[in-house]
């Protein structure tokens, strides 16, 4: 468990707010290199988050404060970081500035998988033709044991019944597409890379926060070195700054002992040409599934892999990660040996491998959940809020979500009231992610290949003398209900919100006819010196 961040020593008894596990302080100042707060609080007391926090309402009329627009800052342009600039934007907010370390938004990472729950809020920001034409619509899932003993094969997205599909994308695609958005919607100067988060201030019933930003690149000082805003998002990943700063006693992430390495090849396609194939146990594992439409175009498929083997033993009490750089390439011959002789479902593992360019080593890591995420007008989202195992596919799902819960809280505070929005934020997020963490330390719906590697180690010729097809269906619904998408609530959902990004559009259109129509007559008013100061 997480230690609270202690409160500083001038901090009375009498001052302090009830509860056992908060920072009570905000206003940190991290400067790059420096490990630890160097401890400028600026800003005291928050209120009890236990004490009951003002729930938005549930019906967006106009957002807060609007005219003037709030500032939002977003630190971080992650999928989460972006998904929530295009969230708030949709909602209302046009005053919203990313700012991200990295100084070049490039191509990075692998596969990832986006479920139904996340397609649907980004088929409702109008994005879901761009995916189409990105990433694959996941058809099935299909599981085998090491010996390539096919254990449970399931449709997914609309191929199960979905209103919207599953997608498997390039990570640093999807975030290209997301950026493409903002750049369109926001305005291009709205997302400042080479800009770290690396503090924040804010008084206690104070109308403002202030993010402080340096640069990674160099010891030069950030081209905004601070900014003032309503609200600050920390969408900074799983090494999470603001996260730092609220919890210095966290440490790094908890390494599970397993370590990750990734790659893409083109190829033929195997089995439906849009498969996701999960192999072996949870000590050793392989995954993969086809990420490109251009490919499948050609008909080939790119086919994102994943190779897993445990490197250090479960019961070690070392959970420090070992160093990685999830940029670098790496040998493969640090892990390829285990899967030589593995086939499964059209798939030698060996052949795979060998044909890929570039290998990339994730150790695989999670944190352990926190009980609060909002402290007046900061809030953490995505990875900084719930960094998981990627394990059931959920990571960028889940940031996704998070995005569109706070726009739809911080839209619904028509009063201004942000720390009442942001805990209601938090109320709804915190507690089913920390669930998702937990249920992915415990395999996650990969909990079925762990069963038929205990229960039939050396194979099976029928899957359900192993585990009976109760038990197998059981695992899987168990984790779409924790993990938020089963497939009617996603029905539902997508029912009710038909036609939302057309609607949207449309009345972002008309807004912008009159602001050219306003532009228009002030120019025009001006060229006839009708409103000029004399
Ligand atoms: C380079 C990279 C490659 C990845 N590859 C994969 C992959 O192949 N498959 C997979 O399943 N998941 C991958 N992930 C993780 C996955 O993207 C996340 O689990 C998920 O999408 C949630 O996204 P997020 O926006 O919360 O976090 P992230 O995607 O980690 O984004 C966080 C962003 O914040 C930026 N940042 C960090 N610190 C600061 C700071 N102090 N100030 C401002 N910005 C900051 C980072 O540069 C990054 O752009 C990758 C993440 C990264 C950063």
């Amino acid at each position: 468990m997480v230690r609270p961040a202690p409160a500083p020593p001038w901090l009375t008894p009498a001052r302090q707010v009830p509860t056992t596990f908060a920072p009570r302080l905000l206003g940190f100042s991290l400067r790059h290199g420096v490990r630890g707060p160097t401890a400028r609080y600026h800003a005291v007391q928050l209120p009890d988050p236990s004490a009951a926090a003002p729930r938005a309402q549930k019906q967006p009329k106009m957002p807060f404060l609007s005219p003037p627009a709030p500032t939002i800052i977003i630190a971080g342009a992650g999928i989460g970081g972006l998904s929530a600039a295009l969230a708030l934007h949709a909602a209302g907010f046009e005053d919203i500035h990313i700012f991200e370390a990295s100084s070049k938004l490039t191509t990075l990472g692998v596969g990832i998988n986006v479920q139904p729950s996340a397609v649907l809020i980004l088929r409702n920001l109008g994005l879901l033709p761009t995916l189409q034409s990105t990433g694959v619509e996941t058809q099935d899932l299909n599981y085998f044991n090491r010996h390539g003993n096919a254990i449970v094969s399931e449709p997914r997205g609309v191929h199960a019944g979905y209103a919207v599909p599953q997608f498997s994308i390039h990570r640093g695609e999807f975030q290209q597409v997301l950026l493409a958005a903002v750049n369109e919607r926001l305005g291009a100067d709205r997302v400042h890379v080479d800009h770290a988060l690396s503090g924040f201030a804010q008084e206690e019933g104070g109308d403002t926060i202030t993010a402080h930003f340096t640069r990674r690149s160099s010891d030069e000082p950030a081209t905004i070195p601070s900014m003032r805003a309503a609200v600050l998002v920390a969408a900074d990943g799983i090494n999470s700054t603001a996260r730092r700063l609220l919890y210095p006693d966290e440490g790094p992430p908890r390494f599970s002992g397993r370590v990750l390495w990734r790659g893409c090849v083109e190829r033929e396609p195997y089995l439906s040409g849009a498969s996701m194939v999960w192999a072996g146990h949870a000590d050793q594992k392989f995954i993969a599934y086809p990420i490109s439409a251009a490919c499948a175009a050609r008909g080939a498929s790119l086919v994102n892999w994943i190779a897993e083997l445990r490197v250090r033993a479960a019961d070690d009490p070392d959970l420090t990660p070992p160093p990685a750089d999830w940029t670098k390439t790496v040998p493969k011959a640090r892990f390829e040996a285990p899967f030589a002789a593995w086939t499964c479902g059209g798939l030698a593992v060996k052949q795979l491998i060998d044909s890929t360019d570039r290998v990339y080593e994730f150790p695989m890591c999670d944190r352990d959940p926190v009980p609060r995420w909002s402290f007046g007008r900061l809030t953490l989202l995505g990875d900084a809020a719930h960094a998981m195992y990627p394990i059931g596919s959920n990571g960028a799902t889940q940031a996704i979500i998070d995005a569109e819960t706070l726009a739809r809280n911080l839209a619904a505070a028509t009063t201004g009231d942000v720390a009442g929005a942001l805990a209601a934020y938090e109320a709804e997020r915190l507690p089913p992610t920390a669930k998702i963490v937990m249920a992915n330390r415990a395999n996650g719906p990969d909990h079925v290949l762990q069963l038929a590697e205990e229960r039939a180690p050396e194979g099976f010729d029928d899957v359900h003398a192993v585990i009976p097809r109760a038990e197998l269906e059981a695992i899987g619904a168990a984790y779409k209900a924790v993990a938020g998408f089963e497939r009617e609530g996603v029905n539902r959902r997508a029912r009710e919100t038909e036609g939302l990004a057309e609607r949207w559009l449309r009345r972002r259109e008309s807004r912008e006819k009159v602001q050219t129509q306003v532009r228009v007559s002030e120019v025009g008013a001006a060229e006839n010196g009708v409103g000029v100061a004399a």
